[in-house]
């Protein structure tokens, strides 16, 4: 295999595929259509970025010099029994789907939410009382320092909130396989229903570009909880802002660019700070090249 052999297109803007609808241009962007062409991207490149359904980033204005991998070419998934095997560009509201029409519970949580397979495992993604790390039973992952596949158990996979042994080793997913619980189709289909119901009141659309909630919940508390009484709905930099449904959403209501966002990220952040002493984790990812100011907000963010 070559690399021409796979798709790519170069200085490729990743604005289009970002739910924030921001992002510049990346040296070249590859799309993989089979594992073997992934795994090929993977031992061959210089430290690319992996990047699934871009619901959880927010990519630099300036763009990000390094290749970019976009897995949404990677679709297959099948269904044996109780099982899923689904590859790491597989959507996560497609599987939840799926498995409703098998009469298979587990996956109802992941009807709102733009993931794939790949992004919800490496956050371990949850909603709703459910969380990935429930059905997750193995998963094949590439070790970017060996440059070899393993296989990996659940107990290795090292699910906390909000993340797993891949971020922490520098695994790239390529497939997962999860276990789920035989049920009744109608009552499946009805928990999904009042998920997407309890996210239509409470989580902006995206008609309201945006990438989930912006910081983790402290231990014991909320993040939007601690955001709205410390004032942060009054918070805006250019065409960022602070969601005025949800304190721990921020939305770009026109043309922001990943400043104005980090701009609002710094005062969230800063706002908790002063009044509670609660110091928030993001669990937006920031990706691509800073400035100095841009270096600074998140310096602060990251506790750098
Ligand atoms: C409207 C909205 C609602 C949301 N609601 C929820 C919610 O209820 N619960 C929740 O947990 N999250 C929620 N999210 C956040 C987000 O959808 C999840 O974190 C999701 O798991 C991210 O998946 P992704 O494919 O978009 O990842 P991306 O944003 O593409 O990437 C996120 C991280 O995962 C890494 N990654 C992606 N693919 C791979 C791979 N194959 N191998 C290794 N690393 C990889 C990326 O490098 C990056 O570090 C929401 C987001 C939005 C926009």
């Amino acid at each position: 295999m070559e690399h021409k052999d796979i798709k790519y297109f170069e200085d490729y803007e990743l604005k289009k595929h970002t739910t924030f609808k921001i992002g510049g241009c990346a040296r070249k962007v590859w799309f993989p259509k089979t594992e073997k062409e992934f795994a090929y991207l993977l031992s061959t490149l210089d430290n690319p970025v992996v990047l699934g359904g871009c619901s959880n980033v927010l990519i630099s204005s300036a763009g990000i010099d390094r290749d970019v991998i976009l897995t949404t070419g990677l679709r297959n998934f099948s269904i044996d029994g109780f099982t899923i095997t689904a590859d790491c560009g597989v959507k996560a509201p497609m599987l939840s789907i799926q498995a409703q029409k098998n009469g298979l519970s587990g996956f109802e949580f992941m009807i709102g939410f733009p993931g794939t397979v790949g992004g919800i495992i490496r956050m371990n993604a949850s909603a709703h009382s459910q969380a990935v790390s429930d059905t997750c039973i193995n998963a094949k992952v590439f070790d970017m320092k060996t440059k070899s596949v393993l296989e990996l158990s659940k107990n290795e996979l090292e699910f906390k909130y909000r993340s797993s042994i891949l971020g922490k080793k520098n695994y790239i997913l390529l497939s997962a396989k999860f276990e789920l619980t035989p049920d009744d189709k109608e009552k499946i289909q009805a928990l999904m229903d009042r998920n997407k119901e309890f996210r239509r009141n409470k989580q902006p659309n995206l008609t309201l570009p945006n990438a989930g909630s912006t910081f983790k919940n402290p231990p014991g508390d909320s993040a939007g909880r601690l955001l709205e009484l410390a004032g942060a709905k009054t918070i805006s930099h250019g065409a960022a802002k602070v969601w005025s449904g949800h304190a721990n959403f921020v939305i770009n209501t026109g043309n922001a660019t990943s400043k104005d966002i980090s701009h609002v990220i710094n005062k969230m952040y800063n706002m908790v700070k002063e009044k509670y002493t609660i110091e928030l984790e993001p669990e937006v990812k920031f990706i691509g090249i800073k400035d100095r100011e841009e270096e600074e907000l998140w310096n602060t963010i990251l506790k750098k």
